[in-house]
């Protein structure tokens, strides 16, 4: 740690106010990347008070994506905020939630550890949230700081084990060691045009009743605040002014880290730690942010799937565009093509302007008529294709009856009695009856064949990627497939899954068994989503060539 006083792990614990969704775990991820930048060591977990265990019993409209680690934890999708931010991976420790800790909980009791005692909220609940908080710290290497971030708002019955056992944390381990910062709104009332405190005054006082005093605001607001504003604002909540931080909208999240640091918080922080450091090295950070807001193309690719309305449920995949976008030169535009919508007959008009389609991972037989469309669509008309786990299966079905002509081909989680289940639940899936946490999950290794369209893009032969799937091509078709044109680009080491396909005789066209969205950083796009977008810009130039629109 750079010139510390002691060398203790440092705790900044994330909480909101007012309303959810005021962006805590940008604002986490933000301040992590600040520190790391400075030199420390750090790193991020998420409490999420709820009931189930992990959200990957969860469905999208419930909780948005679930990000999985290279352990293969379901987790929220926080997660990939501190993971894109920070450049760094995660893994099952850095997510708890309440169903985790009373599953633990339980079962000591039930082997007798607490035997002659009743077992409680406090101590034994807080207990073993203060002992994941701990085990964070200590995890790898150990960690110069750990910012842990509350799901939810100050208020929520649920919440409050949590912010009981921050408390005890902040008591055992003393101002120097422990720091609270809370999110906030500071809403601007358009009718009478002013800017309001009061809400933050509430939750504030929220906060401290349970007996947490907030170190620093970081205060969510439309419109800029003026120093009489904080000084009333931390005058209310016993914040000295200076830690009253102004967190404007922005239009990039990826602006958060600048505008915060502009404002002072991380020397804030550093200063109560009493840490000492060279300023932070932000010139990349920067850069790839220029780059980010002046591209010099612009390009539209289709993402179609059946949650188009709540892009949450895509968020890394966003992301990855974003990256990748950057990486090129290039705005990328997505346009949300909802595939319950899409037939045969209409795909053409429903793809019209776009030079890529990318078909995401996804669960259940809705809407999956409407992706074999699109995809047979942009497999004839030579659009780059991209399909995401289920978007590969996709992709397997619609060459099987098409191409090769297995009339009724499927997936067997689609369609039990298909003739044809040219995707099948994997072996060790059949016997499994629980529902949560039994996927194949997280990182796996690959096997990329040497001259496949793969190999050009990743440039070596073994990969990792994350995975989170039942199903997998059914190897009884694999000759049939090689024989009428397709290539399994990617095989995992002992070569019996299929991992990645793609088609030789198209332009760009592959489907990955995993979620390479998971692995793209800000500052360093993943090489499948990069080459992705390149396939569609060059497809773009192509189409505006003057004999393309003659004909
Ligand atoms: N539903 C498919 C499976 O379980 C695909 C999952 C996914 O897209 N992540 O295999």
């Amino acid at each position: 740690m750079p010139r510390s006083t002691k060398s203790r792990t440092k705790f900044i614990f994330f909480t909101g106010g007012v309303v959810s969704s005021l962006g805590k775990g940008i604002a986490a991820a933000s301040l992590g990347m600040l520190l790391k930048e400075r030199g420390f060591r750090v790193t991020i977990m998420k409490l999420d008070p709820y009931i189930n265990v992990d959200p990957g019993t969860m469905s999208p409209f419930q909780h948005g994506e679930v990000y999985v680690t290279d352990d293969g934890a379901e987790t929220d999708l926080d997660l990939g905020h501190y993971e894109r931010f920070l450049d760094i991976s995660m893994g099952r420790l850095n997510n708890a939630t309440t169903g985790q800790i009373y599953e633990t909980v339980i079962a000591r009791e039930r082997t007798g550890d607490y035997l002659g005692g009743t077992v409680q909220v406090i101590p034994h609940i807080t207990d073993e949230i203060k002992r994941r908080i701990s085990a964070v710290a200590k995890s790898g290497k150990g960690w110069d700081i750990v910012l842990a971030e509350i799901g939810g708002t100050v208020g929520d019955i649920e919440g409050q084990p949590f912010l009981e056992a921050l408390r005890q944390m902040g008591l055992e381990l003393g101002s120097r060691n422990v720091a609270y910062i809370h999110l906030t709104l500071v809403p601007f009332i358009a009718t009478s045009g002013e800017i309001k405190t009061k809400p933050t005054q509430h939750s504030v006082k929220e906060l401290r009743e349970i007996g947490i005093q907030p170190d620093v605001l970081l205060c969510r607001t439309q419109h800029r605040l003026t120093q009489e504003l904080k000084r009333k604002i931390g005058m209310f909540c016993s914040v000295h002014h200076n830690a009253v931080i102004e967190a404007i909208d922005v239009d990039s999240i990826y602006e958060v880290p600048l505008n915060l640091e502009k404002e002072g918080l991380t020397d804030i922080i550093l200063r109560r730690f009493n840490l000492k450091c060279s300023r932070p090295d932000l010139r990349i950070w920067r850069e790839t942010l220029d780059r980010m807001r002046k591209p010099s193309h612009h390009v539209k690719i289709a993402v179609c799937g059946k949650y188009t309305v709540l892009h949450d449920a895509y968020k890394s995949i966003m992301e990855a565009f974003v990256h990748a976008g950057i990486e090129n030169d290039a705005g990328v535009e997505l346009k949300w093509v909802d595939s319950e919508k899409v037939t045969d007959e209409n795909a053409g008009q429903m793809l019209k302007g776009v030079s890529g389609l990318l078909i995401p991972g996804g669960f259940g037989d809705r809407g999956i008529e409407g992706k074999i469309s699109a995809i047979r669509y942009v497999r004839e008309q030579g659009i780059p294709f991209f399909g995401i786990c289920l978007g590969l299966h996709c992709a397997v079905i619609e060459f099987a009856r098409h191409v090769i002509g297995l009339k009724g081909a499927d997936s067997s989680e689609f369609n039990p009695r298909t003739r044809h289940p040219v995707i099948d639940l994997l072996p060790e899936q059949k016997k499994l009856r629980k529902k949560g946490g039994t996927m194949r999950l997280g990182a796996q290794p690959c096997h990329i064949q040497p001259g496949s369209l793969a190999y050009k893009i990743y440039g070596r032969e073994l990969i990792n990627e994350r995975h989170r799937h039942r199903y997998e091509f059914n190897n009884l078709y694999r000759e049939r497939f090689e024989e009428a044109g397709m290539r399994f680009g990617g095989l995992s080491p002992d070569h019996k899954l299929v991992e990645m396909i793609e088609m030789p005789d198209h332009p760009w066209f592959i489907g990955g068994q995993f979620h390479p969205e998971l692995k793209s950083r800000f500052t360093k796009s993943h090489p499948l989503f990069r080459e992705f977008v390149r396939a569609a810009l060059d497809y773009q130039a192509r189409m505006s060539e003057p004999d393309q629109q003659v004909a």
